[in-house]
């Protein structure tokens, strides 16, 4: 056994030139460095390190995910000094966006090691798109395609469903999608007639050409009250559980699945929403986020024909009788699970079983979800992360917390204020409200025990004091 270490390159860098040009001034350096040495070798595609097989530096700069690997017990081929080495030389060129990771003290990579290991097979095939030197120009820096005027996304008809998203390009998990300020916003209001008026004032606030937007939308209410069947079927809650709803140009254009590839956050301080990549997404595939709230099939398409008036033919909902109950059991332990884990009282007298719980939560979303359950994950990781905290164990609350924010960071950007305030809390867990309600778990935060394998670190993580 050993244990894995390395650093991730967060966020990927793009094909603009200013990065294509850090990117080869950092190989520059790396070449030097190793020019004598022939357990380094240069490919036609990549750097290669012979102490391992995933230890390669592409040249091209936008495929670049890791380089990390297992360092053995006997570590016979200095693959730790080749790592320690080059993830400082990746920190003198890109700063903190070589995110330096070590599994053996509890730091966690940020990819998954599926797109890590779909990445590295990329390398093999140099796919430079042909830019003319004028144009790169022009783009200097930056992701020539969203420069050029091409998102990520274009709008199209989608089978059975009318309008919907669809990937321009492959999109990597944990990328920004689209970031869009709503028409307007609106709260629940209890009658319709009423509601009808409100939208006309506010309709006429938009230019001619929003309003043309607006009305372009889809309605799955139609009848005597044309706007507010807009609203109802387009709006999103601004920020889970929020009763203000907004209805956006493109965003409200993408559909529902309850097996989401992407994942839709309000931010309250930009008052943009964003649509965050959950999962790799192939060119050409459907964009989805969920409009549901949980339970199994039947529940979860009762509620989107009613809120919302369209039958749920998603991948889940359409599966067969048998694994859609698998599939049902799995939803039905999620909320039991949620709400044992939410239960205060349990939280203060019975912390290892919320912990145990959250664990087993883990597995359950891990197989429900097939790995696209980052949004979740933030959620789960916080309640441990409370857990933890309440009862003075810093140790433990500070890698939750770092988990929760890595999940939260690639789901809803760095610059949402929850994902900056549960960094602050993974930079010194202590400032939480709870911390200390009591202490029979206390820890520093430098408590975090060293040298364990992966396995026997998670175990010293869920299990508690
Ligand atoms: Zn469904």
């Amino acid at each position: 056994m050993g244990s894995y270490m390395g650093f991730d390159m967060v966020p990927r860098l793009s094909e603009g030139l200013v990065h294509k040009q850090n990117w080869q001034k950092f190989l520059n350096a790396i070449k030097e460095r190793y020019q004598n040495d022939d357990q380094v070798e240069v490919k036609p595609n990549y750097i290669a390190f012979k102490a391992d097989p995933d230890l390669l530096l592409p040249f091209e700069c936008h495929k670049f995910l890791r380089f990390g690997a297992m360092i053995p017990n006997e570590d016979s081929s200095g693959l730790r000094n080749y790592i320690d080495t080059v993830s400082r030389v990746a920190g003198v060129s890109f700063g903190s966006r070589g995110y330096c990771w070590n599994e053996g003290s509890g730091v966690l990579g940020f990819y998954a090691w599926d797109d890590v290991k779909r990445s590295i097979r990329s390398y093999e095939q140099f796919d430079e798109p042909e830019m003319p030197t004028t144009i790169a120009q022009l783009v200097l820096g930056t992701d020539p395609i969203s420069e050029l005027g091409l998102p990520l996304y274009k709008a199209q008809p989608v089978l059975g469903k009318g309008q919907g998203l669809v990937a321009r390009f492959n999109i990597a998990k944990g990328q920004l999608i689209i970031s869009e300020k709503p028409f307007f916003t609106t709260s629940k209001i209890a009658s319709a007639t009423t509601m009808e008026k409100q939208m006309a004032i506010e309709l006429r606030k938009l230019s001619k050409n929003a309003q043309r937007q607006f009305l372009s939308l889809h309605n799955n209410f139609p009848g005597k009250q044309p706007f507010s069947g807009i609203v109802r079927t387009n709006a999103l809650p601004c920020g889970s559980e929020s009763p203000i709803g907004g209805v956006y140009p493109t965003i409200s254009r993408i559909n529902h699945s309850c097996l989401p590839n992407a994942h839709n956050s309000w931010n309250s301080e930009s008052g943009y929403e964003n649509i965050h990549a959950v999962r790799f997404i192939s060119a050409g595939e459907e964009i989805t986020i969920p409009y549901d709230h949980g339970g199994t099939s039947d529940e979860r398409r009762r509620y989107l024909k009613d809120a919302f008036g369209f039958d749920c033919d998603c991948s889940i909902c359409s599966r067969q009788p048998t694994e859609l109950k698998q599939s049902d059991e799995r939803r039905r332990q999620i909320q039991r699970l949620d709400a044992a884990i939410g239960d205060g009282l349990r939280v203060m007298y019975s912390p290892k079983d919320c912990l145990r719980d959250c664990r087993v939560l883990l597995q359950v979303l891990e197989e429900e979800y097939e790995g696209s359950h980052g949004a979740h994950l933030a959620r789960l990781y916080y309640d441990a992360f409370q857990v933890s905290i309440v009862h003075g164990d810093q140790a433990r609350a500070g890698v939750f917390a770092e988990r929760s924010y890595r999940a939260r960071a690639a789901c809803e950007g760095e610059d949402n204020p929850e994902t900056k305030r549960i960094r602050i809390l993974m930079e010194d867990p202590k400032r939480h409200g709870s911390f200390g309600l009591s202490m029979k778990w206390k820890s520093l935060k430098d408590q975090v025990p060293r040298g364990l394998s992966a396995y026997g670190f998670e175990g010293w993580l869920w299990t508690g004091k």
